[in-house]
């Protein structure tokens, strides 16, 4: 650099573009602006068109890459003799990083015609580019990988560590549930002995108080076997006993468990087809659970005088082989096409619904929202899948919900000794 600061531009990229024809370097040389930066200023900014490339005579650089939640990423610095910014006008693209001064800094700029002009006709300078983008590129393909591998452990950690919370926090429902179901039951059995008592049966006011009170602990008794049942399921500790049995008989017991609420709503059930089906080799009290839920859900979901109609046949599938299909089929409210798979995890409800302390089998009436997800893992405990179809959601409408269960056959006659 000259006493008044002036850096002769030919001499200082000499050596920087060794092996350059003379005519070149004088090009280059004549459309060298020299600029001086303080720390801090921004010479490229990412996105911008690229309309210059820099060589760096004093001080330095960092290149950084900003991300859109507004955090960046550094790169690398550069310093004298460096060039930087030549990416963009070779891409003919935006700059890709945003380049910043990190002391006072002194560049030669050189715009976008002439050094395009003298890098289409100069091997050399083009040889150079290259060397230099290839090294560039290597340093940031190690970098990627260095961070990779450190973001894996770190995940890797992480989710060991999520795994042990989880299995804390599925200890702990499960132990609560427990416990607080043994004195509920308790409860429901002096409460129900209560509502027999010729006492509470002669006075109508007590008589409703008792009702209340067998209705509220049947209830939450409810609840916290449903409880139980996600955290068996959740720890992978569902035990399936399999035995012959009849689907059809399953639903004959819902029937009348569901009499008196189907008689209240003026709904109808209609089951066909289901005498029909061949024995089935399953876990009757777990599946009992699914059409429970299946056919609560049913009713809970469809207005007063709606029908319900549960059918039974043996299909052949794909991947299954033979199986048993049920479909619980209603007219009720339906359910929107992005909530068809979503309401199978576990406290997943759609829109708005009563209190969750509403009863269960009122019009939208409350659930914890673990009824689906215990019918899957008990469906997928079998071997068997369960899905949900609909038209679509619409409590004008009412386009009605349809959800199929499969109950593969084959896998029962592995499963059985002998089978
Ligand atoms: P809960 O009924 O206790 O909320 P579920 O797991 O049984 O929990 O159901 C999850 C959600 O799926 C429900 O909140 C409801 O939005 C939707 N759903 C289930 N069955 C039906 C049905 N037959 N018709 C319409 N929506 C249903």
């Amino acid at each position: 650099m000259s006493e008044t600061g002036k850096v002769d531009a030919k001499e200082f990229l000499r050596p920087i573009l060794f092996g350059l024809a003379e005519e070149d370097l004088e090009e280059l040389a004549a459309a060298a602006v020299q600029r001086f930066y303080p720390p801090g200023a921004t010479i490229i900014r990412e996105g911008e068109e690229g309309n210059a490339v820099y060589f760096i005579v004093e001080g330095s650089v960092e290149v950084v890459k900003q991300f859109e939640n507004g955090t960046e990423r550094f790169l690398h610095t550069s310093g004298p003799g460096e060039p930087f910014g030549e990416m963009a006008l070779l891409q003919e693209g935006g700059r890709t990083a945003t380049v910043r001064a990190i002391e006072p800094l002194t560049v030669l700029e050189i715009g976008r015609e002439p050094f395009l002009k003298v890098l289409a006709r100069s091997p050399s300078l083009s040889v150079r580019i290259l060397v230099r983008l290839t090294g560039r590129l290597r340093d940031a393909d190690r970098q990627a990988i260095e961070d990779l591998s450190r973001a894996n452990e770190e995940l890797t950690r992480a989710l060991k560590q999520l795994k042990r919370l989880d299995q804390t926090k599925t200890d702990f429902i499960q132990v609560s549930a427990h416990e607080l179901r043994t004195p509920v039951a308790a409860l429901l059995g002096y409460a129900q002995m209560m509502q027999q008592h010729p006492k509470v049966r002669e006075d109508p006011e007590l008589s409703m108080l008792v009702d209340g009170v067998v209705t509220s602990t049947r209830r939450l008794h409810r609840v916290f076997n449903s409880i139980l049942d996600v955290s068996k399921l959740m720890a992978g500790g569902l035990r399936v006993i399999r035995n012959p049995m009849s689907v059809a008989s399953v639903f004959e017991t819902l029937q009348i468990e569901f009499q008196e609420v189907l008689e209240e709503r003026r709904l109808s059930l209609e089951l066909v087809g289901l005498d029909a089906l061949p024995p089935y080799s399953g876990d009757p009290d777990l599946l009992y659970k699914v059409f429970y839920h299946l056919v609560n859900n049913a009713i809970k979901y469809t207005p007063d005088g709606g029908r319900i109609t549960i059918s039974g046949r043996t299909v052949d599938v794909d991947d299954l082989g033979k199986c048993l299909e049920i479909v619980v089929e209603d007219t009720g409210i339906g359910i929107a096409p992005e909530d068809l798979e979503l309401i199978f995890e576990k406290f997943y409800r759609t829109g708005e619904v009563a209190l969750h302390s509403s009863s269960t089998t009122k019009f939208k009436g409350g659930g914890a929202g673990l009824g689906l997800a215990i019918a899957q893992g008990i469906v997928k405990a079998h071997g068997g899948r369960i899905w949900a179809e609909s038209p679509g959601y619409d409590e004008e409408t009412c386009p009605g919900s349809r959800f199929v269960v499969q109950l593969p056959l084959q896998q029962e006659a592995v499963a059985l000794p002998g089978g």
